[in-house]
């Protein structure tokens, strides 16, 4: 039974409607509204020229006066073509906006002044009992439906230019005045429609012109379904009403005229067909109405795709910038009040590694939830990753970052996950969200090591280093075109005879504004803009040339390894990249070695897996790098075939005061010793260091004391000149 009633309510129109369901209904009827003026203009322009032609001109030839003859020959005429055109035009100009635009404002003048126009300057068409078939009841209701238009018209007219002059002066919209003009159209269409069709009717015609309105009024008025019947519903009865119940019997003027009248009656065929039109066209309203709100529900299922994250269902980085644009611009208090935070979560790669991605996606959602919670009455969306965005006021803001931190800090006992939120305040109504958020951001990413750091703002100091990142996302393609990106090569040394058997390859980028830059200053903001690939295959292609050129001017030529990024496989076929340039520069295979941070393999993303077999399989030599750095798992060493492992700098950083350190290297090396892998230890800057290094039985070293990373050029001259002995055994 309740199923029952919500279906009918449904059909009916009376289910209540989301918002943007609403507004779609109320656009597609502005469109038909504006598709329904343009005909209304092209009719009366029409019947203009026809009145002109049939009645105004014989008459006035005939001696009548030409302004009463325009009067009485036009002027409904001119009402519509009025009415019509302001319609047009209101819908053309129609925006979803706060502010009212000077097309919407200009029409609706048009429609306001037609009106009082209509009403003031042109005179009533009134109706005697003289008149053709008319009798005096007839023409009484008549000029009572004609009064009525009138002072209707009247009272509109002058409140729509009241209303849309006082909206105009506040700069506002006029949401209202959308449904005052259609409806008002409307009523006066169908009130047309009756006078016109009823003095035919009784004329001896048909009534078609009633029709024709009821019909138009339908495809005006497609709101609620109810409503359509309620107000076509009324016309019809009232319509058939002053026919039944005015069909003559008081005193006519002439007998002919009483005679064709009482005639036309209205014949119970005639009954049934204009029931039958009625629900066909109820029917007709129900249907485009249903139709409408399907197409709503559907585009509105696209647009929350378009506008929403998946995971979270928070707002998405795109959705997210543009309403804070608006937001921004409209913002009337003081603007340094309002601030973009940008939240990043310290530790969660640690988290997904160990986790799984399915507890890290349930972290990111609830992560949403306490976003949602905490910043309710502000702006919110999701970036990317585990990195969420908010545009919010100052007031409390620590507080609530402090609220969200412990929030975040109590999810896992073990795993020590945190907030690192960047600020940027707002100067003007008119700043970027991109650019404002990528401040926030670049803070944020300050502070991104620094447990006890939950929030840092945005400041001037920070802006050069910000500039500089700017720079370097914005000119990596550049840098790799003009050949900036350069690759130095830091030798590594066998450690019994300190002779050189490889060198490490690592990029530097010779700027012409900065001079040149280090790693560290490009590097992980192009990992973070995954850029990173762009670089790497530059370097390589750098690194294989200077191998060919070596090769072919006959020097002493040595492997060398190359870093890979992480994002590397993910962002390029990285081993297709590196095979085809070995390929094109006809470089033996075992003069090249692949460097992969171990911190790049925690988790087996597949396309890894696969990519270190190939390399293998190619027959490469595969070095893990920075052994021992991160989150250390061994089965790193288990899962992939290594041939080196270099082992982290850090290690040697107390080597000579604490035990603990060299027996920890010592464990290492005989630990890869046993799984059948060599060593290399980076970072050797004293002999001490290099001495403990080979007693212990580390193969190979690298480091300062031997050399830092040089350019090509530089390392050749200190080969010459004895600096640097090449081995003879490299491989
Ligand atoms: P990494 O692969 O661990 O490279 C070793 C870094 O330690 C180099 O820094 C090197 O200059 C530095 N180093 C070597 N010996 C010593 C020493 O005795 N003492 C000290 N304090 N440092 C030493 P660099 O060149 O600044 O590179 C930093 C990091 O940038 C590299 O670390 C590597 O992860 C990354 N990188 C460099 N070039 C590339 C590249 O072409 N592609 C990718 N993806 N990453 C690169
Ligand atoms: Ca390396
Ligand atoms: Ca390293």
């Amino acid at each position: 039974m309740k199923k029952t009633l919500r279906f009918l309510a449904g059909v009916l129109g009376f289910e209540k409607l989301s918002k943007y369901e609403n507004e779609y209904l109320h656009d597609s009827n502005i469109r038909s509204c504006s598709y329904m003026g343009f005909i209304v203009v092209l009719l009366e322009v029409w019947m203009l020229i026809r009145q002109s032609y049939s009645k105004i001109l014989p008459k006035y030839q005939a001696g009548g006066d030409l302004y009463e003859l325009f009067i009485k020959y036009t002027s409904k005429y001119w009402l519509f073509l009025l009415i019509g055109l302001g319609l047009m035009l209101f819908c053309l100009f129609y925006e979803r906006s706060k502010k009212i635009s000077k097309g919407r404002f200009i029409s609706l003048l048009i429609i306001g002044i037609a009106c009082v126009l209509y009403t003031g300057v042109l005179k009533l068409e009134t109706f005697t009992q003289t008149s053709e078939g008319i009798t005096p009841v007839m023409a009484g209701i008549m000029n009572t439906m004609l009064v009525t238009i009138y002072v209707f018209l009247f009272v509109i007219g002058v409140s729509i230019v009241i209303y849309t002059l006082f909206k105009y002066y506040k700069n506002k919209n006029l949401v209202i005045l959308e449904h005052v003009v259609i409806i008002s159209f409307t009523l006066v269409c169908l009130a047309f429609g009756i006078f016109v069709s009823y003095s035919d009717f009784w004329g001896g015609k048909e009534i078609i012109c009633f029709l024709t309105m009821v019909i138009y009024v339908g495809c005006l008025l497609i709101y609620r379904p109810y409503i359509t019947i309620l107000i076509l519903g009324a016309s019809f009865l009232g319509f058939y009403h002053i026919l039944l119940t005015y069909q003559g019997g008081l005193s006519f003027a002439n007998q002919e005229v009483i005679i064709s009248n009482i005639a036309r009656q209205i014949t119970s065929g005639d009954t049934v067909n204009y029931i039958t039109f009625f629900i066909s066209l109820t029917t007709i309203c129900f249907a485009i109405y249903h139709g409408r709100l399907n197409e709503a529900r559907k585009s509105k299922a696209l647009e929350k795709s378009a506008k929403e994250d998946q995971l979270t269902g928070l707002y998405n980085y795109n959705y997210f910038t543009e309403l804070a644009k608006e937001q921004i611009e409209n913002i009337t208090d003081n603007i340094s009040d309002h601030v973009f935070l940008f939240i990043d979560v310290h530790n969660f790669k640690a988290f997904n590694d160990q986790r799984g991605f399915e507890a890290g996606d349930k972290f990111l959602k609830t992560l949403a939830g306490y976003i949602s919670e905490i910043f309710h009455d502000s702006l919110y969306g999701r970036q990317a990753d585990d990195h969420f965005v908010v545009l919010t006021k100052t007031d409390g803001l620590i507080e609530k970052l402090n609220q969200l931190n412990d929030l975040v800090h109590k999810y896992d006992e073990e795993i020590l996950l945190c907030i690192n939120c960047g600020a940027y305040h707002l100067n003007s109504n008119n700043e970027d969200p991109r650019m404002a958020i990528d401040r926030a951001r670049y803070a944020a990413y300050l502070i991104k090591n620094r447990f006890e750091t939950v929030y840092i703002e945005y400041d001037k100091t920070m802006s050069e280093a910000y500039h500089k990142r700017l720079y370097v996302i914005n000119n990596i393609d550049n840098a790799v075109k003009n050949g900036w990106i350069v690759p130095f090569y830091q030798p590594v040394v066998w450690s019994d005879t300190q002779e050189v058997c490889s060198c490490e390859v690592l990029a530097r980028w010779m700027d012409p504004v900065y001079g040149q830059l280090f790693p560290n200053e490009f590097i992980p903001v192009l990992e973070e803009y995954r850029l990173i690939h762009k670089l790497d295959k530059a370097i390589f292609e750098a690194a294989c040339k200077d191998l060919r050129e070596g090769m072919d001017s006959g020097k002493p030529v040595v492997p060398v390894s190359l870093n890979f990024s992480r994002l590397d496989f993910e962002l390029m076929d990285a081993v297709e990249v590196l095979d085809s340039l070995a390929t094109k520069y006809q470089i033996p295979k075992d003069l090249i070695h692949v460097e992969v941070t171990e911190s790049a393999l925690t988790d087996n993303f597949g396309a890894l897996v696969e990519a270190m077999d190939r390399i293998k399989e190619l027959g490469y030599s595969l070095w893990l790098d920075d052994f021992g750095s991160g989150y250390s798992s061994l089965n790193v060493l288990k899962d992939y075939q290594f041939d080196v492992i270099k082992i982290d700098m850090r290690f040697l950083s107390n080597l000579e005061s604490s035990e603990k350190s060299r027996t920890l290297i010592d464990c290492i090396i005989q630990m890869a010793n046993r799984i059948n892998m060599l060593t290399l230890t980076e970072g050797v800057e004293t002999p001490v260091q290099a001495n403990f290094l080979k007693k212990v039985g580390c193969d190979r070293l690298q480091g300062y004391l031997f050399s830092k990373p040089v350019a090509k050029d530089v390392l050749y001259d200190r080969i010459e000149k004895g600096e640097l002995v090449v081995s003879d055994k490299c491989l």
